[in-house]
């Protein structure tokens, strides 16, 4: 028997409003639409630096 290591059932993508519900295979905290999305966004906030 394979041991498949699965996430927490019916969790849902970080991103707000985003409804998605995550599959127990995504380890990923968003979906796969976002998930692209966000290290994007990362990377420019991380270029703006506000106090
Ligand atoms: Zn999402």
């Amino acid at each position: 028997m394979k041991k498949i290591i699965t996430s927490h059932k019916g969790r849902k993508c970080k991103q707000f409003r985003c409804k998605q519900i995550l599959s127990i295979y995504n380890h990923e905290a968003y979906c796969h639409l976002h998930s692209s999305h966000i290290s994007q966004d990362q990377r420019s906030a991380a270029a703006i630096k506000r106090d």
